[in-house]
């Protein structure tokens, strides 16, 4: 058995990993077996997520922070548990800086609310990089087109990487906040977001990290960051839908207005005003998603077991053999070539529409992705609208990649067929 260098423990088995994941047993168009490489849109669930969903509304489903029998007691309890559990995951000192949010898209508009429209003014700039996913854009352009304020953006470089230099130059005295990508979902780029949030807060800017990519990939710890906002999905890291996480320093979330206001997020209410809650409840108005906030605390125990680590490690080995494997095809080019780079992999083929590349592939069982992956700005840098993405997790194998070459072999003989 093979062992991790330094700790002993086997190293990840994805083989056993794999059948840890009922979905990715199944059979597909016409009995093709399922290669999923989609991993980046979202990932697929071990069985042990699935069993919590099931233990909770069959054993013990009740509103949370609510009434005082015993369902409700035990939910309340496995709810709260779940929210230590997750902060544990990503180093935060306290369960009162873990916001339970729908996802990595709603993490950041609450942001973007409760603290910009409090924080950020006319004369003020929001910096992001030109990678950012539109979850980590839109947001910021609703609240400079609502404040006056100005976004500034730092240049992706040809080979994928941010250009630093940039970077230096136009964080200054305006800049309020920094807003940046860890791992970016089309080009695969690790950002040395630790060293830019030191020039940020050097600066006195605020940094939010886009977690989405790499919270399910690498080992974060926001206390080693000391980023001021950390916003991941959980449902790209083998937790359901519908669930994300927002962690912020208790002293912003102190001095930020609440987000949404209803039931739970309340501590006193007169006609005409109301006091909050203590946090974190004051950033969770009305019934919370109970069940897959116990359902994300399952996926984190899951990988917590396997080591993040390790994942991370074995998830670097595949990628570099992937890259390798997909540079043997003639006329396809991947863009992002960065030194630290994580699992996923975009790329056109000359004279291929990637949308026809995914139809084609997907005939084979291979599921990969198309489209501008909710990065038009950057595409259009790039010169393409659209791209074809492949994404590695913890469960895909040499093998999976093996099939994703072959049948993009086929469709390039199909095309030059054709043509
Ligand atoms: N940020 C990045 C880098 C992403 O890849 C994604 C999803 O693909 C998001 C944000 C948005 O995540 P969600 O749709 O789960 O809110």
């Amino acid at each position: 058995m093979a062992h991790t260098r330094h700790t002993g423990k086997p190293a990840l088995d994805p083989a056993r990993v794999r059948s840890e994941f009922p979905v990715l047993s199944r059979f597909v168009r016409d009995g093709k077996p399922l290669v999923y490489l989609d991993n980046a849109a979202t990932s697929q669930k071990p069985a042990l997520v699935i069993e919590a969903l099931d233990e909770y509304y069959r054993h013990y489903n009740a509103n949370v922070h609510r009434a005082i029998h015993h369902l409700a007691e035990e939910a309340t309890t496995r709810y709260e548990e779940a929210r230590t559990v997750i902060g544990s995951f990503i180093g935060a000192e306290n369960p009162r800086e873990v916001i339970f949010t729908r996802g990595t898209t709603e993490s950041i508009n609450l942001v973007a609310h409760a603290w910009g429209r409090k924080y950020v003014g006319a004369d003020d700039e929001i910096m992001l990089s030109e990678m950012e996913h539109h979850s980590n854009m839109i947001p910021w352009q609703l609240l400079a087109k609502a404040t006056g304020s100005r976004l500034v953006y730092i240049p992706v470089l040809e080979n994928g990487e941010l250009d630093l230099d940039a970077y230096r130059e136009r964080l200054s005295s305006r800049t309020r906040l920094v807003a940046l990508t860890q791992m970016s979902n089309v080009l695969g780029t690790i950002n040395p977001v630790a060293d830019m949030i030191r020039d940020a807060h050097r600066a006195g800017a605020r940094v939010l990290v886009d977690g989405a990519q790499s919270v399910p990939h690498m080992p974060v710890d926001v206390k080693a960051l000391d980023c001021d906002f950390l916003a991941f999905s959980g449902h790209k890291m083998c937790g359901p839908t519908g669930i994300g996480i927002l962690y912020a320093k208790e002293e912003l979330l102190e001095t930020m207005d609440p987000f949404h206001g209803g039931g739970e997020m309340i501590s006193k209410v007169s006609w005409h005003e109301a006091t909050w809650a203590d946090l974190p409840h004051k950033f969770e108005a009305g019934t919370p998603n109970i069940a897959d906030a116990i359902g994300l605390a399952a996926a984190v125990g899951y990988l917590s077991s396997l080591g993040m680590d390790d994942i991370h490690r074995a998830e670097q080995a595949l990628t570099a053999y992937a890259l390798e494997a997909l540079r043997t095809i003639e006329g396809l080019r991947i863009y992002g070539d960065a030194a630290n780079r994580g699992g996923a992999i975009s790329f056109v083929m000359e004279g291929i529409h990637p949308h026809d590349i995914s139809h084609f592939v997907d005939q084979d069982g291979v599921a990969v992705r198309a489209g501008h992956m909710c990065c038009q700005p950057m595409m259009k840098k790039f010169g393409h609208p659209a791209m074809t993405r492949a994404s590695l997790y913890l469960y895909n194998t040499r093998d999976d990649v093996d099939r994703l070459v072959e049948a993009l072999e086929r469709v390039k003989g199909f095309f030059n067929r054709a043509t």
